[in-house]
C-alpha cells in the first residue's frame, strides 16, 4: 500500500463542499493556521485531485449533488493508494444515524454544522497526529520485516556454509580414530572423542538453525494434508529414539487439513521428539496425541507426555530461539526446535501453547484452522 505520510513542512488539507461560502470560510480559517488548503466544489473533481496528489487530510461535506460525501469516502477508502488519508465529514445533518453512516463509510471523524472554529482545528490536529503516528508505525514495521528477513537470510547462509567445513573436521577426526589407533594414548583418544562430540553438537545446531531459517522459504504450496500420514512420517523419523527409550506413542484418528506437509511433519516430529527426550532416565515415555474440533472450526492437537514438566516461570521462554532449560549433557538439543514449531504454526495462521506440571508432564497444544468442507470429508 502506498503510504500517504508526507514530510512537507505545511500539512495539506483538501476541503470539499458544494457551497462556495462554506469553502471560503473553511479555507480562510485553515490558511490562517498555516495549513496548505486545496478546494473542490464537487466530489468528482475532489477524487481526481486526491488521486493526482494525495493531501494529508480531507474535510468532506456530506450533502452534495451527484456523488454525495458517503459515496466519495467509500470510493477513496476502496482505493489502496488513497485509503489511508483521514476523512472528516462536515455536515448539517445532525442525527445519530448519519454519524453511524459516516463511520461505516470509512470516515475518521464527524463535525456538525454550525461548527466552532476551535473544535474543527482540534479535530483536524488530532487526525493528523494519529495519521503521523500510524505512518511512523508502518515505516517501523517495514524496517522490522526487512531486518527480520535479512537476519533469516544471514542465518541461512551462515549455517549452510558452515556445514561443509564441519563435515570435513568430523570426517578427519573419525579417520584419525580409525586408522591410527596405535598412535593414540588414553588422553589422546579422549580428546578425539571430545572433538567428535563437539562436532556432532555443532552439526545438530547448524541443522536446526538451517531448518528454522528455512521455514517459509521453501516453495511448498498449501494443499490438503492427511495428518494421519504426517503423524506416521514423524513417528517413522523418530524410530531410533523411540526404540532407544522404549517409548509408547498412542494416538487417535487425525483429520485432513489444509497445510504444508513437510512443515507439519517437522512440527509433529519436534513435539513428539521433545516429549520422548524430556523424561527422567528411569521413566518409560508415554506419549498421547489427540485432536479435537473447536466450535469456531479449529483443530486443537494435544501432545501429552509424562516427562519432567516445565516450571511456570519458564513456560513463556521455551518458544524463543536458543532458550533451553537444561545442560546439553543431560538433555541434548539446540533450543531451536520449539521456535521452529512456533514459526510453522504461525505460518499456518494457528497458535501453539503448553500446559505443564513440573515433575509430572506437559501437554503441548497446537491450534490449526479447519475448513468446513474438510471436516465433512474427514
Ligand atoms: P531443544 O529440544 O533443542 O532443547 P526446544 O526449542 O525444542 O529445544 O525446547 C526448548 C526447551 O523447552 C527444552 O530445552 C526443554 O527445556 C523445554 N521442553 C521442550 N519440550 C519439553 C517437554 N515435552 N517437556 C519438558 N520440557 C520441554
Amino acid at each position: 500500500m502506498k503510504s500517504t505520510f508526507t514530510s512537507r513542512s505545511k500539512k495539506e488539507i483538501l476541503v470539499v463542499d458544494d457551497t462556495p461560502d462554506n469553502l471560503r470560510l473553511l479555507s480562510a480559517m485553515l490558511s490562517k493556521r498555516n495549513y496548505e488548503v486545496r478546494k473542490s466544489l464537487n466530489s468528482k473533481n475532489a477524487i481526481i485531485s486526491v488521486k493526482a496528489d494525495a493531501p494529508d487530510l480531507i474535510l468532506l461535506d456530506i450533502k452534495m449533488p451527484n456523488i454525495d460525501g458517503y459515496e466519495t469516502c467509500r470510493l477513496l477508502k476502496d482505493d489502496p493508494t488513497t485509503q489511508a488519508i483521514p476523512i472528516i465529514f462536515i455536515s448539517a445533518l445532525d442525527d445519530a444515524l448519519d454519524k453511524v453512516k459516516a463511520f461505516a463509510a470509512g470516515g475518521a471523524d464527524y463535525i456538525s454544522k454550525p461548527f466552532q472554529e476551535a473544535e474543527v482545528l482540534a479535530r483536524i490536529e488530532n487526525q493528523l497526529h494519529l495519521r503521523d503516528l500510524q505512518s511512523q508505525l508502518e515505516i517501523r514495521n517495514q524496517e522490522l520485516t526487512q531486518s527480520n528477513h535479512d537476519l533469516e537470510q544471514f542465518a541461512h547462509i551462515v549455517s549452510h556454509d558452515l556445514q561443509q567445513p564441519l563435515q570435513s573436521m568430523i570426517g578427519y577426526a573419525k579417520i584419525i580414530g580409525l586408522q591410527y589407533p596405535d598412535l593414540l594414548d588414553t588422553d589422546a583418544s579422549q580428546y578425539l572423542e571430545n572433538i567428535l562430540d563437539a562436532g556432532n553438537r555443532m552439526n545438530r545446531l547448524i541443522k536446526d538453525l538451517l531448518s528454522y531459517a528455512t521455514v517459509g522459504k521453501e516453495r511448498e504450496a498449501l494443499a490438503t494434508v492427511d495428518c494421519n500420514q504426517v503423524l506416521a512420517e514423524a513417528i517413522g523419523n523418530l524410530n531410533l529414539l523411540i526404540e532407544e527409550k522404549k517409548a509408547n506413542v498412542a494416538f487417535s484418528e487425525m483429520p485432513v487439513i489444509i497445510g504444508k506437509e513437510v512443515q507439519l511433519i517437522q512440527l509433529f516430529q519436534n513435539l513428539i521428539g521433545n516429549a520422548i527426550k524430556f523424561t527422567q532416565p528411569e521413566v518409560i515415555p508415554e506419549i498421547e496425541i489427540t485432536v479435537s474440533l473447536e466450535p469456531e472450526s479449529s483443530w486443537i492437537f494435544a501432545f501429552k507426555d509424562n516427562g519432567i514438566g516445565i516450571a511456570d516461570d519458564d513456560l513463556n521462554m521455551i518458544f524463543k530461539t536458543f532458550q533451553r532449560l537444561h545442560d546439553s549433557d543431560k538433555y541434548p538439543g539446540s533450543g531451536i526446535g520449539l521456535a521452529t514449531c512456533k514459526k510453522i504454526v504461525e505460518s499456518h495462521a494457528g497458535a501453539i501453547w503448553v500446559e505443564s506440571v513440573e515433575g509430572k508432564g506437559s501437554t503441548f497444544f497446537v491450534k490449526l484452522p479447519a475448513t468446513k468442507q474438510l471436516i465433512k470429508s474427514s
